[in-house]
């Protein structure tokens, strides 16, 4: 099924990387912002274990991105 994940209009890993034309970024919006993975998005899991979100910069895999040269 696909869709939109219901944390994107507030999540800062969709706010800040849907623009950058990263492959990484790229793709992890397509497969889980909007699409079958999002239930599985490591980002939503902390959200929920923590009541907050996480940095910006944890990518749906829980894997930190390096910082990006522009
Ligand atoms: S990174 Fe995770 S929580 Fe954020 S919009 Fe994408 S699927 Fe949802």
């Amino acid at each position: 099924m696909s869709g939109d994940c219901e944390n994107l209009p507030t999540c800062g890993f969709f706010k800040k990387y849907f623009k950058v034309n990263q492959t990484a970024c790229r793709t992890f919006i397509k497969d889980y912002c909007r699409g079958e993975t999002r239930n599985v998005c490591e980002r939503k899991a902390y959200r929920k274990l923590n009541g907050a979100p996480p940095s910006d910069d944890m990518m749906p895999n829980g894997v930190m991105l390096p910082k990006l040269t522009s």
